[in-house]
């Protein structure tokens, strides 16, 4: 029977059965991929934190080529990201990050672009204190990986570049819509044009650079509702993860 060998980041796992626990990893060479980890439950430490939700390890399993389920064989820990772990913020942002790529990625389609957007992104969110700017640039950076990248340049039905003080964006062209074009397609969401610039931006810097992103006071939350908006386009539903990380700002902005 083949084994695989490969870098790989936990992005979930769950108990199976009493004994048994159901892993999913993102692998850098393989892809998405589904090991079952046999006594993980029952014999203390077999694999103990290697596991665990973010951790990123060296990992061997094994399993018929093509099939959908394999067998743990062996997870070594290259880097837990324990700076997350000791904040409960930055773990429900880690998990959401993990849960978008999960719900977006289909499994066994190899994509090292993927694996290194959610690496590179644990190893920010480790380091950086705005978390919304994070979430937003990772979200984007995900879209644009899978293929979802939005139209900014120009109006998405007249194919003009616009320069009024509102601009709509319509989730089903995914892009832009210019004021006019906005007359006869009602957008489902208008903002500012200052706005674009920072869209823009969010689209194509790199995530370790998010600590040199801020987004002017006031305009967080519209950001926010248009690109979290547009990956739930996508995924269809709100990641179970998302309303713990909105909870936890609340709470922090309170205190
Ligand atoms: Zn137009």
């Amino acid at each position: 029977m083949p084994i695989f060998h490969s870098e790989a980041i936990v992005l979930r796992s769950i108990n199976l059965s009493e004994a048994d626990k159901l892993v999913t990893f993102m692998t850098n060479r393989y892809g998405k991929i589904k090991c079952i980890a046999k006594a993980a439950r029952k014999i203390k430490n077999r694999f103990g934190a290697a596991i665990e939700p973010m951790s990123h390890i060296r990992l061997i399993y094994f399993g018929k080529e093509n099939q959908t389920l394999y067998r743990l064989n062996h997870s070594d820990i290259i880097h837990s990201f324990q700076k997350v772990r000791d904040d409960l913020q930055k773990i429900y942002t880690g998990i959401y990050f993990s849960e978008l790529i999960d719900i977006l990625t289909p499994e066994m389609h190899p994509d090292p672009n993927v694996f290194r957007l959610l690496q590179d992104g644990l190893k920010t969110l480790e380091i950086i204190d705005n978390l919304d700017t994070l979430c937003r640039i990772f979200e984007m950076r995900l879209m644009c990986i899978a293929g979802y990248s939005p139209q900014l340049s120009h109006c998405a039905i007249c194919k003009k570049t616009s320069h009024t003080e509102t601009i709509g964006f319509s989730f089903e062209l995914r892009g832009i819509i210019c004021e006019l074009c906005s007359f006869k397609n009602q957008p489902e969401i208008r903002f500012q044009a200052g706005i674009l610039k920072y869209l823009k931006k969010i689209n194509n810097m790199h995530i370790e650079h998010a600590n040199r992103l801020k987004f002017p006071k006031g305009t967080e939350l519209e950001i926010e509702k248009l690109v979290h908006r547009f990956v739930l386009s996508y995924t269809g539903r709100e990641p179970k993860s998302y309303p713990f990380i909105k909870n936890m700002a609340k709470i922090i902005s309170s205190t």
